[in-house]
């Protein structure tokens, strides 16, 4: 697992040149030159499978995409302040795929920045400032945003009016789950209060993914929704990770929940690679904030921005992503948890869609979490040449999110890659 020359000349100029606030991933840092598919591309030209890259879902360099920016980076590439049919017609289209109440579409470039937009519009309707998040939630990096970040670490500070609640762990909590939570939200909004804090929000990512990848039981966010708005909040639901079918059973992460939220964020996977970000939002939640604060985002909702975010919507559409990623959803994790009798350390095989947790344990009867275990098959993995990542407080959950597009070949090619791996290190 030596690095070659090339290699780290390149990661001593990365240092030098980008600073010391960049992390790489794995032990043997991977140089890539192309993506294709499911398939990324080393400069020897040798392949990996992407099984962690959820922001190009519909494949790496998919030609709709590259086709639709490139025709509208030659004809006309404005901002927000001049009409254009395109983004009308996006925001028609995505529209549809919300609760009939949510009835408007802003947008901005990242999932930090509609974050922080969606921030200012719950506080502005709300007169609170109040936040309740997970204990090792990801929202974002701007200032406002990296306050009720926790999953920074204890480095970056939350801030004074923000609380966290345990993140709704299905593999420890049992049946009490969804109540459970439901009261722990609760209890954050009364100390809130107590504290002289109006409520604002309550967010959450659908699939709780940087606290471990919580999938469900469906439905059982309610009770912390309940609890959010009878403390004079909003709900609103992160789905820059869990959003675009992501989750498989349909297009948005909370509609596993039948919850409402009054605010969606979403991000990651909206452009397939082209920065696009945005905001969903009740119009008379909104409504205030319009009149007094005027929004304008330089590159929020261009042209090229939401021509490449239709042609994602398309391809999601008319392939039927959403269900390509319930059902090989589905096979990945019967044939993850097949492989627990062999590998009793594998503790708990979880996830909605193409977004699974594999959880790591150093016993199956404690379930103490075994983060260098997790970690080992990150890179286990690396050297089979198939990429994921890890998450959750404790880093030892193996986090699996691979392109929507992932057939069930690609899903055994996994699979066996992971296997070996699992003889390689515990056996
Ligand atoms: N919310 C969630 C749930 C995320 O996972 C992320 C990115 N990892 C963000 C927000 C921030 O998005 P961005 O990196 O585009 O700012």
């Amino acid at each position: 697992t030596e690095l070659d020359a090339t290699t780290a000349d390149m990661i001593r100029r990365r240092s030098e040149l980008l600073g010391p606030a960049y992390r790489l991933f794995y032990e043997r840092p991977l140089h890539l030159v192309r993506g294709e598919g499911v398939w990324l591309y080393d400069p020897e030209g040798e392949a990996y499978l992407d099984a962690y890259n959820n922001v190009t879902s519909i494949g790496h360099c998919r030609p709709e995409v590259v086709d639709a920016i490139a025709d509208q980076a030659a004809t006309l590439a404005t901002n927000t302040r001049y009409i254009h049919e395109a983004i009308l017609e996006y925001a028609e289209r995505l529209l549809a795929t919300m609760p009939d109440e949510i009835g408007h579409m802003m947008f901005t470039c990242t999932g930090s920045d509609a974050n922080d937009l969606a921030v200012r519009i719950a506080q502005s309707y709300t007169g609170g400032t109040g936040i309740v998040v997970t204990e090792t939630a990801y929202h974002g990096i701007t200032q406002s945003v990296s306050e009720f970040s926790p999953s920074l670490g204890e480095n970056v500070d939350l801030g004074p009016h923000v609380r966290t609640v345990p993140a709704p762990d299905s593999y420890r909590m049992g049946d009490g789950m969804a109540q459970g939570f439901g009261d722990a939200v609760a209890a954050a909004f009364a100390d809130l209060k107590r504290h002289g804090i109006k409520p604002a929000l309550f967010i959450c990512d659908g699939i709780f993914a940087s606290d471990g990848v919580f999938d469900g039981p469906a439905g059982f966010l309610a009770q912390a929704v309940a609890a959010t708005h009878a403390a004079g909040a909003l709900y609103i639901a992160d789905e820059v990770q869990s959003g675009f079918g992501r989750t498989g059973d349909a297009m948005w992460g909370f509609q596993r929940h039948d919850v409402r939220p009054d605010i969606v964020t979403m991000g990651k996977p909206m452009g397939n690679g082209y920065p696009v970000a945005g905001v969903a939002v009740r119009p008379d939640v909104i409504e205030e904030f319009g009149r007094k604060a005027r929004y304008f985002n330089t590159f929020g909702g261009n042209a090229v921005a939401v021509r490449a975010a239709a042609a994602v919507l398309d391809v999601i559409q008319k392939e039927d992503l959403v269900e390509n990623a319930r059902k090989v959803g589905i096979y990945m994790r019967e044939r993850m948890r097949g492989l627990q009798t062999e590998f009793p350390r594998i503790g708990d095989v979880r996830g909605a869609g193409l977004f699974i947790g594999v959880e790591m344990v150093a016993d199956l009867e404690t379930k103490t979490p075994d983060a260098a275990l997790a970690t080992a098959i990150v890179n286990g993995l690396r050297e089979e040449k198939v990429l994921i990542s890890g998450c959750a407080k404790a880093a030892n959950v193996l986090k699996i999110r691979p392109p929507l597009v992932f057939t069930r070949d690609n899903a055994d090619h996994f699979l066996a890659a992971l296997e070996r791996v699992l003889e390689r290190t515990l056996k």
